[in-house]
C-alpha cells in the first residue's frame, strides 16, 4: 500500500471512534458556551490591568467560568503560573505540611515533579518534612486493595493521582477509574484530600475529575484546556477551602487570588478555554489516527486505535533510537513554526535522560499543538500529542509513513 492508502484504510477503520470523539467535544462545547453565557462574559472582561490587579474582573470572571465548566467550587488560571509543573507544585504546597505524607496511588509521578517531592536543597516537600510514598500501579490499574489497606493505615494528607501516562508504557486513567479510586480512597480516609494531576486529560471525557470525586486538580492552560491560543499559565480547581490554601502559595498568606494583574489582554485565555473542547477532539482524532497507522505499520502503539482515548497522546514503541529520532524529526519538519530546524536529544531542566523534542509551535512548548518528545531510553518510546487541526496531525501521519516506507524500501 502507498502512504496515501494507509491513511484512508486507518481513516475507515476509525469512523466509530472518531465520532465518539465529536460527541464528547458536543457536550463539552454546550457546557463551556453556558459557562461563559451565565457569567454574563463582555468584552471588557479581556481588558489588560496593572500593579496589583485589584479588583481585577478579567482574572476573576474568567477563574469563575474555569471553575463552573470544571464542577469546581472554585478555581485560579493564572499566567502567571508558568507551567504545569508550577501549578502542580502550587497545588502541593498549599495542601501539605511539615509531617504530613502525600501518597501517589499512579506510580512514580511526572519527571519534573520528581524533583518537586525530592530533590535535596531546592526546598522540595522534602526539605520542608513532607513524606513521600507511592504505590505502583498493576498492568496500568490502580492497585485497589493496596490503597485502601495503606490510606486506612497511614491516613494521608493528600493522595495524588496523575491521569495521563506520563512518560510510561500505560494509559492514561479514565474518568470510571478515578470515580472508583475516589470511592475507595474516601471511604478509607474521608479526610484525605484527593488530588489529581489532569495534565492532557481536560475535555477528553464528559466531566472532569472534581466531578469523579476528586477535591482539587492542576493543569496547564498551555495544553489542552488553552485551546491551543492561551499564550501562558495554569489552573487550580476544586473545593475552595482548598484551592484558597494554594491561592496563598501563588501569591503570599492572606493574599491570596485578591491580587495578580496582567498587562497584557486576557482574550486568548477565553478564546482559548471556548476552543478547547474542539481543538482537543482534533488531537484526539490525531492520536486515533497515529495509532491506527503505526500499528498498520507493525508497531505498538497505546493507546490501541480502537480503544477510547483517555488524553491526548499516542505513544509508538520504535525498534531503535534512529528510528525514534527519526520520526521526532519528522513532526518537527511538518510543523508551521521552526520546520526548517533540526532537534537533537538533550538534558532539559528536570528529565533524569536525554530527551528529544520536538516542538515546531505558536506558542513555546505547546503541547496541545502537534508535538512529539521522547526520554532516550529503552524501550524507546516517542510520545506523540496534540494538533489544533485534525487536517495538519493527517498530513504528519503521511510524512511519518513516507518516511518509513521509503526506509524499508532502502535497507
Ligand atoms: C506535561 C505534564 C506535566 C508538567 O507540565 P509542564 O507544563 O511541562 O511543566 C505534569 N504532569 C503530566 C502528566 C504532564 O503530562
Amino acid at each position: 500500500m502507498t502512504a496515501q492508502e494507509i491513511i484512508l484504510h486507518c481513516e475507515k477503520q476509525t469512523t466509530q471512534r472518531f465520532a465518539n470523539i465529536d460527541a464528547i467535544a458536543y457536550s463539552n462545547q454546550v457546557k463551556v458556551l453556558q459557562a461563559f453565557q451565565n457569567r454574563k462574559l463582555a468584552l471588557r472582561h479581556f481588558a489588560p490591568t496593572s500593579g496589583y490587579g485589584y479588583d481585577d474582573v478579567g482574572r476573576d470572571t474568567l477563574s469563575e467560568i474555569f471553575a463552573d465548566i470544571f464542577g469546581a467550587e472554585k478555581a485560579i488560571v493564572s499566567p502567571l503560573i508558568t507551567s504545569g509543573t508550577h501549578a502542580l507544585t502550587l497545588m502541593l504546597f498549599g495542601l501539605l505540611r511539615p509531617g504530613d505524607l502525600m501518597l501517589s496511588i499512579t506510580g512514580d509521578v511526572y519527571d519534573t515533579l520528581q524533583g518537586v517531592i525530592s530533590q535535596e536543597g531546592t526546598g522540595s516537600l522534602r526539605d520542608f518534612g513532607v513524606h513521600y510514598q507511592k504505590i505502583d500501579l498493576q498492568n496500568g490499574q490502580i492497585d485497589s486493595e493496596t490503597v485502601r489497606h495503606t490510606v486506612q493505615t497511614l491516613r494521608p494528607k493528600v493522595v495524588f493521582i496523575q491521569r495521563s501516562r506520563g512518560y510510561n508504557w500505560r494509559n492514561a486513567l479514565s474518568i470510571a477509574q478515578i470515580k472508583e479510586a475516589c470511592a475507595i480512597v474516601k471511604n478509607a480516609c474521608p479526610d484525605s484530600i484527593i488530588a489529581v494531576d489532569n495534565c492532557y486529560g481536560e475535555f477528553v471525557d464528559v466531566e472532569e475529575p472534581i466531578a469523579a470525586g476528586a477535591d482539587i486538580c492542576a493543569g496547564s492552560m498551555i495544553k489542552n484546556p488553552g485551546g491551543g491560543l492561551a499564550p501562558t499559565g495554569g489552573y487550580i480547581a476544586g473545593k475552595s477551602k482548598w484551592v484558597d490554601a494554594v491561592g496563598y502559595r501563588l501569591t503570599a498568606p492572606g493574599v491570596g487570588t485578591e491580587v495578580g494583574s496582567y498587562a497584557a489582554d486576557y482574550r486568548p485565555f477565553y478564546q482559548g478555554l471556548f476552543m478547547a473542547p474542539h481543538v482537543t477532539a482534533q488531537a484526539l482524532k490525531g492520536a486515533v489516527l497515529f495509532g491506527a497507522v503505526f500499528s498498520e505499520l507493525g508497531y505498538q502503539t497505546l493507546p490501541k486505535w480502537d480503544t477510547a482515548p483517555n488524553d491526548i497522546i499516542c505513544s509508538v514503541q520504535f525498534n531503535t533510537q534512529e528510528e525514534l529520532i527519526a520520526f521526532c524529526r519528522t513532526i518537527q519538519a511538518v510543523s508551521p513554526v521552526d520546520g526548517h530546524v533540526v532537534p537533537y536529544p538533550w538534558d532539559m531542566p528536570g528529565y533524569s535522560h536525554q530527551v528529544i523534542m520536538a516542538a515546531g509551535t505558536f506558542v513555546q512548548g505547546a503541547s496541545i499543538e502537534l508535538s512529539a518528545d521522547s526520554p532516550i531510553k529503552k524501550p524507546y518510546i516517542a510520545y506523540m500529542q496534540g494538533g489544533l487541526t485534525y487536517e495538519h496531525v493527517r498530513y504528519a501521519a503521511m510524512q511519518c509513513v513516507e518516511t518509513i516506507l521509503q526506509a524499508r524500501k532502502n535497507s
